[in-house]
């Protein structure tokens, strides 16, 4: 286990961090998921660079914390850089965080940390929640290999395209959505990949209202369809049934093959997979050769 270390500071006192950009993760709804970390440097920054200056204030006051604010978002990213770089050449301490979660991933924050990076500026990461990984980890899809899509383009011409990037993604597929969008990109995504395909949809995650919803991509654009959902989404694909790769239904049949007969390992793979029970047949008797 790691040693609680909070932030080191400029001359041995607790007070004042080092000076650099610091990425602090804040709550995605439950104010209880703040970090000690988080709440140390944001407590002692010289500026709390954010999205919406009214939106972090008050979760700044929720925590005591009384700080200049600067907002940095998608409008204003650009122009506000060299400012903000200019701060931390000067040696202070510019916290960045975001409306929720961890600031960088799907928003204007990665390229502040890009410039940072670019002109040698120190950039500490102080991690905490995150809206995707906390879907992820609810959905009981496959968290072996996943790939993080931010948001889909809001018309549905260039939707479509974008979601056949993921027709071949090897693991599940995970989206940021509107409330106002999802049944429209449920069923688009439905459309594109497969209406069967497994999917989840992760909403106010970790707030009164949390709710996390399974079932086929098509099901669930329909049910959305009739009932406007409201508040923050994320959307899951699981892969598809039919796509094991042939390593995959290997392991599916050991596992089962330490339980159940032959026969029955390979009738209930095939039935999993969909693929043909001789092919399923020939695989395990190849793996039976090599035991
Ligand atoms: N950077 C943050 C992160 O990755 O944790 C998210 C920023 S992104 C601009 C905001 C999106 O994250 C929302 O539109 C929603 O899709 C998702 N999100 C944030 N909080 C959420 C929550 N409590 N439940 C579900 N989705 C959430």
């Amino acid at each position: 286990m790691g040693r609680l270390i909070v932030e080191r500071s400029v001359n041995g006192s607790a007070c004042k961090p080092l000076p650099g950009l610091y990425v602090v993760a804040t709550p995605i709804g439950n104010l209880g998921d703040i970090t000690l970390r988080a709440l140390a440097v944001l407590a002692n920054a010289d500026v709390i660079a954010c999205e919406d200056t009214r939106n972090s204030g008050a979760m700044l006051q929720a925590f005591g914390i009384r700080k200049p604010l600067l907002s940095y978002h998608d409008h204003n990213a650009d122009k506000r850089r060299p400012e903000i770089l200019e701060k931390l050449g000067r040696g202070q301490c510019v916290a960045l965080i975001s409306d929720a979660g961890m600031p960088a991933i799907a928003d204007p924050g990665f390229k502040l940390v890009r410039d940072c990076r670019d002109a040698e500026i120190p950039v500490i990461v102080i991690p905490g929640p995150n809206a995707a990984i906390t879907a992820l980890a609810s959905s009981g899809l496959a968290t072996d290999c996943f790939c993080f899509g931010g948001f889909l383009p809001a018309k549905s011409v260039a939707r479509k395209k974008a979601i056949l990037a993921y027709k071949q993604s090897a693991g599940t597929v995970v989206f940021y959505e509107s409330p106002q969008r999802l049944s429209e990109s449920l069923s688009d995504l439905a459309e594109a990949l497969g209406p069967e395909r497994p999917a989840a949809v992760a909403r106010e995650l970790t707030k009164f209202y949390e709710e996390v919803r399974r079932d086929k991509l098509l099901a669930l654009a329909l049910y959305y369809a009739a009932h406007e959902p409201k508040g923050e989404i994320v959307i899951l694909i699981g892969k598809g049934e039919t796509e094991e790769s042939p390593m995959d239904i290997k392991s599916l049949l050991s596992e089962r093959l330490k339980s159940l007969t032959l026969r029955d390992a390979v009738a209930e793979v095939a039935e999993m997979t969909g693929l043909p029970k001789k092919e399923v047949y020939a695989t395990a008797l190849d793996l039976t050769k090599n035991l």
